[in-house]
């Protein structure tokens, strides 16, 4: 299931949210607003850089 990260604008903190399905509105887990901005995650399926190991490169192997 995947994890969406979001920033409090209240406290200025980020966590972490699990969404089983869709995403729907997070709360802070520290001063338990809702006003929170979703962040980007860095680890996306369409993302160069979320461990992708290099393919096709010379090396006996
Ligand atoms: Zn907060």
């Amino acid at each position: 299931m995947p994890i969406y990260e979001y920033d409090c604008r209240k406290c200025k903190i980020s966590f972490a949210v699990l969404h089983a399905a869709k995403a729907g509105s997070a709360k802070c887990p520290n001063c338990d607003s809702e006003d929170v901005k979703k962040k980007i995650s860095a680890c996306s399926s369409f993302s160069p850089v979320c461990g992708v190991k290099k393919t096709g490169s010379s090396g006996g192997g």
